[in-house]
Parts: C-alpha cells; sequence; structure tokens
C-alpha cells in the first residue's frame, strides 16, 4: 500500500497531493519518514571516511527530505484547517519530533565529526555560504546540548521533551477557550453596529448553531464589536472572556503550564551555562542582550506612556459626556477612540470598508511587488486543503520563482492571528527547489455571493503576511537552512513590516481602493484622512505591546517566577500601567511565548524590526519615490534575497549604509513630540 504523503508528489510544482492525503495517511507516513531519518544520520555519523564538509555538514543539510515533506503538508493543515483527529496528531507528533531532533543533536560521533571540521575550519578553503552553514550547525549543536554527557544529556532530552508537549497544550488549551465561548445577540443588541459587524455576527450565529446573531472571540469579530458596540455591559462581558482566554479554570486552564514551561526554559539555559534563558535566546539574535532590548522598550515605553495617559483622560471626558460615570475602563477604550477617530478625522470604518476589497488588495500587494521587483502571479488550479484557498504562480521574466498560496478566510478549524509558513523553502542543493509560500489570515468571511471586505487593520496584515512571503519568494541562497525568513528573530519582522508601507503610498490606495459597489476610486478627502488616521491611537497600541514584552523579557531575565501571574502584575506596577490598558497578550493566552520557543523574550522583535522599517522606508523617501529602482533592487539583493546567509545587522549595514537608532520609529509612531 503506498502513502501519498511518501509518494513522489509529481503535480505541478511538486505541491503536496492534498486532494489525496487523509488524515489516517499522516501517523505510518511520519514513522516511516522518521526511520527513513534516523537510517541518514546514522549513517553520516558512522562515515568511516574522515569528516568533510561535503560527507557531514552538507550531507546532514541535505537529508530528511521525506520528514519534510510529511511535516509541512501536516502543519499546514493542523494550523489552518484543524480537527479532533487532527489535534490528536498533533499532540502524538510533537514530542516524537522533538525526541528526533533531540536525538540528532545530541548524536555523539555526529558532533565529533562537526567539532573536527570546526576546529579545521581555516583550513577547508569554505566559501562564504558552507563557512556560514558550518559555523551555524556548530553553533546549533552546541546551544542545543550536543556537548553535554551523562546524566546532563539525558536530563536536556527530558525538557526538550516536555516542553514540546507543554507548548502544545498551551495552543490547543487557547484555541479551545477561544472556541468555546460566544454571545449570542439579540437584533436589539445589533443596534449601533455597522452593516459589516452585523453580518460578521450573524455569520458566527450560524456557525455556532444558535438561532440568531453572535459574538465570538475571532479577533476580527471582537474587536470591531469592543469599537462600535454602545452597549457598555455587552462590551464588558466579551472583553471580559476575550481577556480570560486560557485563565478560565478547568482542564483548559494555561497559568500552571506557563509556569512549568519558564521554570524548564531557565533549568535548559543554566545547563548550558547561561545565567537565565534570556541571556541564553538573545545571544543568537540582532539585539544580542537583555539589556539592549530592555534599552529599546525603555526609550520607548516613557512617551508612548504619555500619550496613552493624555489620550485616557480626553476618552475618559468623552464618557462622561456621554452621560457614562466613573473611569474608563478596558472595555470602553475601543469605543472611545472610535467615536474620536470620527471627530477628530472624520473616518468612519464603516464608511471605509466598501473600498478595501480583499481581491482588490491582494492585487495592490502584487503589484507593488510587480513596480519593486518584477514579479507576476498567475492564478494556479491546484487541490488545496480547503476551498477557501488560493494558489498563484510566481514568475519573473518567464521563469517561474514560486508558489503563493492564500487562505484569508476565518473559520472554526484555523488558529486565530495571521501568519506565513513556507510548505518547501528555496534552496540550490540537493537540487534546485522554489519555494510555496503560504499567507493564512483570519479575516471575516462575507455571506455567500457577496464579496470580501476588509478593515484597514485587516488591509496592512494582509500586506505585512505578504512581506514575510517575498522574503521566502525572492530568497537566492545555496541551503535550506539560511533559506528565506531563517533568520534572526528580530529580523524576520523587517521585510514584513516595511511592506506595510506601501499601503500607506497614496497611490496604491487611488489605484487599488475601488468601492465595492461603484467602482469608484476612494475619495481623496477620505484617502487624506486614511493616511492621517495611520498614527491615531499610537499611544494605546505602544503601550499594551511595550507591556507584553516588557512582562516577555522579565519571565526570562532572571529566576524563573514561582507564580507568572504575580511577577506580570509586578511588572505591570513598576512601569506604572495605564488603568484602562490592559497587555497585548496576557500571559495565559500569550502564545507568542508559550507555544513554542519563537518568540520568547523574543516579543520586543515587533519592535526591533520597527525600528529598521521606519528606517528602511526612508531610504526610499530619501530617493524620490516608494518605487525608486535603485532602493528596490538593494533591498533585494542585500535583505530579501539574502535569508540568514549573512549576520543580519551586516546585512542591513550593506543595505543603508549605516544601523537605525530609534528615532525614526518615534517619528513613524508620532510620538516624538509627546509633551
Ligand atoms: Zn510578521
Amino acid at each position: 500500500m503506498t502513502n501519498p504523503l511518501l509518494d513522489d508528489w509529481t503535480g505541478p510544482h511538486g505541491l503536496a497531493p492534498f486532494d489525496a492525503i487523509s488524515d489516517e495517511d499522516f501517523a505510518p507516513a511520519l514513522e516511516t519518514a522518521l526511520t527513513l531519518h534516523k537510517a541518514e544520520v546514522a549513517a553520516i555519523a558512522a562515515n568511516p571516511d574522515a569528516p568533510t564538509f561535503e560527507n557531514t555538514v552538507e550531507a546532514l543539510e541535505t537529508s530528511g527530505k521525506a520528514l519534510d515533506k510529511v511535516v509541512s503538508a501536516f502543519f499546514a493543515v493542523a494550523g489552518a484547517d484543524s480537527t479532533p483527529r487532527r489535534e490528536e496528531l498533533q499532540r502524538e507528533f510533537s514530542p516524537k519530533l522533538a525526541a528526533h531532533a533531540a536525538e540528532i543533536s545530541s548524536n555523539v560521533d555526529l558532533f565529533a565529526r562537526i567539532s573536527e571540521l570546526w576546529n579545521r575550519r581555516e583550513d577547508l578553503e569554505l566559501n562564504a555560504d558552507q563557512d556560514r552553514l558550518l559555523y551555524l550547525s556548530h553553533r546549533g549543536f552546541v546551544r542545543s546540548g550536543a556537548a553535554l554527557v551523562g546524566e546532563q544529556a539525558e536530563r536536556m532530552k527530558e525538557i526538550k521533551g516536555r516542553l514540546a508537549t507543554l507548548g502544545t497544550a498551551f495552543t490547543q488549551n487557547l484555541l479551545a477557550d477561544e472556541r468555546a465561548w460566544f454571545m449570542e445577540l439579540s437584533e436589539a443588541d445589533l443596534e449601533g453596529l455597522p452593516g459589516f459587524v452585523v453580518d460578521a455576527a450573524r455569520a458566527a450565529g450560524e456557525e455556532k448553531g444558535v438561532d440568531g446573531p453572535a459574538v465570538t472571540l475571532s479577533r476580527s469579530l471582537i474587536t470591531p464589536f469592543l469599537q462600535f458596540s454602545p452597549r457598555r455591559d455587552l462590551r464588558e462581558k466579551a472583553f471580559a472572556a476575550w481577556a480570560a482566554r486560557g485563565a478560565n479554570g478547568g482542564k483548559t486552564d494555561n497559568r500552571e503550564i506557563a509556569r512549568e514551561i519558564l521554570e524548564l526554559r531557565q533549568e535548559r539555559a543554566q545547563l548550558l551555562g547561561y545565567d537565565n534563558f534570556a541571556e541564553y535566546k538573545l545571544e543568537t539574535e540582532m539585539a544580542g542582550s537583555p539589556e539592549r532590548v530592555r534599552e529599546l522598550l525603555m526609550a520607548v515605553w516613557e512617551p508612548a506612556k504619555a500619550q496613552a495617559l493624555k489620550d485616557q483622560a480626553l476618552l475618559e471626558e468623552m464618557m462622561h459626556e456621554d452621560g457614562v460615570n466613573g473611569d474608563l475602563e478596558a472595555w470602553d477604550w475601543r469605543y472611545y477612540a472610535e467615536k474620536r477617530r470620527k471627530a477628530e478625522h472624520d473616518l468612519d470604518e464603516a464608511a471605509l470598508k466598501p473600498y478595501l476589497q480583499l481581491d482588490r488588495m491582494i492585487e495592490a500587494a502584487f503589484d507593488c511587488a510587480n513596480r519593486l521587483f518584477g514579479l507576476e502571479f498567475t492564478p494556479l488550479d491546484v487541490p488545496l486543503y480547503h476551498p477557501d484557498c488560493r494558489a498563484w504562480e510566481v514568475s519573473r521574466r518567464g521563469e517561474v520563482i514560486a508558489v503563493f498560496i492564500g487562505d484569508y478566510f476565518a473559520r472554526g478549524s484555523k488558529r486565530s492571528g495571521a501568519w506565513c509558513s513556507a510548505m518547501r523553502q528555496q534552496a540550490k542543493l540537493p537540487e534546485t527547489q522554489i519555494p510555496i509560500v503560504f499567507n493564512v489570515c483570519n479575516f471575516a468571511k462575507p455571506p455567500k455571493g457577496q464579496p470580501a471586505l476588509l478593515s484597514y487593520d485587516d488591509a496592512r496584515t494582509l500586506f505585512h503576511e505578504f512581506g514575510h512571503a517575498l522574503h521566502q519568494m525572492l530568497s537566492d541562497v545555496t541551503y535550506e537552512r539560511v533559506s528565506g525568513t531563517s533568520v534572526a528573530r528580530d529580523f524576520v519582522e523587517l521585510p514584513s513590516q516595511l511592506y506595510e508601507h506601501w499601503l500607506e503610498v497614496p497611490e496604491v490606495l487611488q489605484k487599488f481602493a475601488t468601492h465595492v459597489d461603484t467602482g469608484e476610486p476612494m475619495p481623496q478627502a477620505m484617502l487624506e484622512k486614511v493616511l492621517e488616521a495611520a498614527n491615531f491611537d499610537q499611544g494605546f497600541q505602544t503601550v499594551e505591546y511595550v507591556a507584553s514584552a516588557l512582562v516577555d523579557l522579565e519571565f526570562h531575565d532572571g529566576a524563573p517566577p514561582a507564580d507568572p501571574m504575580a511577577k506580570q502584575r509586578e511588572v505591570l506596577e513598576t512601569l506604572g500601567m495605564p488603568k484602562a490598558i490592559i497587555m497585548r497578550h496576557a500571559t495565559p493566552h500569550f502564545a507568542h511565548v508559550f507555544s513554542g520557543d519563537g518568540y520568547s523574550s523574543g516579543y520586543y522583535s515587533y519592535m526591533w524590526s520597527e525600528v529598521m522599517d521606519a528606517d528602511a522606508f526612508e531610504a526610499f523617501e530619501e530617493a524620490g519615490s516608494a518605487f525608486d529602482p535603485e532602493v528596490a533592487a538593494r533591498l533585494e539583493e542585500f535583505i530579501l534575497s539574502k535569508g540568514g546567509s549573512e549576520e543580519a545587522d551586516v546585512l542591513y549595514e550593506k543595505f543603508r549604509g549605516r544601523l537605525p537608532g530609534v528615532e525614526a520609529l518615534l517619528k513613524g509612531r508620532g510620538l516624538d513630540k509627546v509633551a
């Protein structure tokens, strides 16, 4: 019996044959692929020939192709179209994969061969790509504990397996809480809500199987509900559920999981000889140390807090004028901020929305990529894992360089948020492979037969994820290990956040923001207001973000807290967190930090990258055009095509001639002039 996951994928561009794969194929395919990879690794480690770069480092780098296929196909569906069966498989696979990775990195013979090459590196006459791969391989082994022996090596293995299990449980608990809660609305409760929120609430009610509209915890519904609903009691109820995700007691509570994760991370760092986890984690980042991260965050915190407190006073006054007494609460902020936005910028989200059609915004993202980098996008008809997915062939000068897949609509089976992932990354060895890149979002799905409309935030998310996709699609490196977005965590958001700037280029909105019914372009006055309003409420947004980033940093920079919730309170108190703002992600639902290792003591990265994206876009402004061909060529040559083949600061300096400071960011957020 053959397994479609293990067969040669002979469809267009070697895409996974999603129509032929059933859930029952995953587990046996994973077993076979793991066995295959173990045999490959064992052969490399036991090679009787003396180690060479090719027979050891490169051989290891290009091994495990079958496993890559199974894993990438599985995680594509597990994240974007989950089922109870797939969740069960994920719980089974995560510790197995972690154990497999740990087995390789603790392979004594393999590490001995790599160490020997590392010690002789001066004599190996490696080219720059090979030299980088050897450096990263050796560093990876050392950091994952390859130099540990005996009991310590055993303990490291246990810790890694347990962390993988805890990370998966954290994610699944969060998803369960997000799915479980909804609030039915009566027709009267819909009063004051714009049409698109009403539509989304009706669709949500239908999905939940209730007779009438409902609010769920999907970000694209809860956020506009908090923004528009004049019913303070309903806002409070919905907000409380939103803020309590992962902290509802019972089986899905994440607080104890968070505590154990922090404790294990600390133990892991100390086994490797670091004082704490932040020190270990930041060693490989562009920032380099907890001190530099704290310095950046605090430089932004003070002006952001000052701005937020001014805004808080203003919004509270608006509330009092509204006849509501007492303090402005967290569930009031978005509602009165929206009123203020209307008053000051006269920008009505509901009036704006008909101009932001999903299909036109996709076209806009493609068009900018065409003008900057000469990319062309042709629809591609291939079987994917869900009927909402769409695929395009990406080509330049007649040559296909990538496949791009967009999966834009929210559904119950999709985890929240938006992300970019590659089912296959660009590489030249063992043979040339073009990237297959996914953008997954959670935009509200329109009622049947109607075009999808976005909020301005949604449109920004679309551009953001597409920026990540470009980093993958324009990648031009030898080894997959350094391909595309395989860069330092605090560098990875540069291409995505930079791409958001093109949405704000007036000629882009002029051309692509056309009214869904009339086809008319967005009126000039509205366009100007959209651009003016881009800096709106930055005090709030910066505060909720920086608070999360600082809590994340303090969790990992020092002894792990016995009670993370108490630690969180303590950090916020020390900061003087404004009363009406909560963390963007509180500990029990801080998936960036606890679902995996990726953003742990790394949530600051978005802001670190923003320092660069503000500065990088200035390069286009200085050249006089957002589409300046020379600056675009430099951006591709030194950043978008290079992946992690060189250090991030080296790449940035090559692109810009210098490193950036925090000023461009403060200016970009309108926080440079706060009294
Ligand atoms: Zn991103």
